[in-house]
């Protein structure tokens, strides 16, 4: 579904992605962990559009999406990200949150927006709040309200930029199980994470990045039981 060909970023002189190669096939729950710094968030703004690789390029469904006359947000509500400040619109309801995209990407019409966002407001648990601005609700219910939007679009794969991050410990959880939910679901998903558990429990693959290259990657299994880098156990040792 997507290839990420000899990707690399820099910021001037400053190189933070060097030949990046890799795949997500559908139904894959890919979840990309590392320290800070080391490319994670660049990688997924890349893949979302949201910066300009420096070489290399991002194939869609085999398609190049990397190279001039791409449809930005038509790619991205194919490929719709989730990130870690929610990026909710703070002047809009819930439910509006969730309606404006279809409106003015995918052209629908508002009542059959309005529906489509409620059934997944439903599924997400927030469909009480829809009249709610973002900021009278918690920041569990706004990543789950971000986590609806995303999937208002429709979206063949999902990009969540550490998801939980932002939260207070308490609301981590129901924000990865409506994760997991959709893992199960057959969501394709690429997950930047520091929740180790997720990484192990939930996805199919891991990608272990250091200083903006993929230092090992393989299933759960090898990486957490079996790792084969001395940087990928000094940094699995840290979450013991
Ligand atoms: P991670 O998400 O793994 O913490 P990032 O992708 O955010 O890492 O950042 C990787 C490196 O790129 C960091 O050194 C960061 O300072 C740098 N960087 C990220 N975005 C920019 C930018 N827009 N301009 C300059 N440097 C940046
Ligand atoms: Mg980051």
């Amino acid at each position: 579904m997507l290839e990420i060909r000899h990707l690399s970023k820099s910021f001037g002189s400053h190189e933070v992605l060097r030949d990046i190669d890799f795949t997500v096939n559908k139904g894959d729950v890919t979840s990309i962990i590392g320290s800070s710094g080391s490319g994670k968030s660049t990688l997924l703004r890349c893949i979302n559009l949201l910066e300009t690789p420096t070489s290399g390029e991002i194939l869609y469904h085999g398609q190049s999406v990397t190279g001039p006359k791409v449809n930005a947000p038509e790619y991205r509500s194919h490929v719709g990200m989730v990130f870690q400040s929610f990026n909710l619109f703070n002047n809009m309801t819930v439910l509006e949150n969730c309606v404006v995209g279809q409106v003015k990407v995918l052209k629908k019409d508002r009542e059959t927006a309005r529906k489509n966002a409620m059934q997944y407001l439903e599924q997400v648990g927030m469909a009480p709040y829809i009249n709610a601005k973002p900021r009278q609700i918690s920041g569990g219910q706004k990543q789950r309200v971000a986590i609806a939007r995303a999937l208002a679009m429709e979206p063949e794969v999902l990009l969540f930029d550490e998801p939980t991050s932002a939260l207070d410990p308490e609301m981590v959880g129901e924000v990865l199980s409506v994760m997991q939910d959709l893992a199960r679901a057959g969501m394709t998903m690429l997950v930047v994470t520091h929740e180790m558990a997720f990484a192990r429990d939930v996805s199919s693959h891991v990608v272990y990045m250091n200083q903006g290259i993929i230092c090992e990657e393989g299933t759960p299994e090898q990486i957490f039981g079996d790792p084969q880098r001395q940087e990928t156990k000094d940094f699995l040792s840290r979450f013991r």
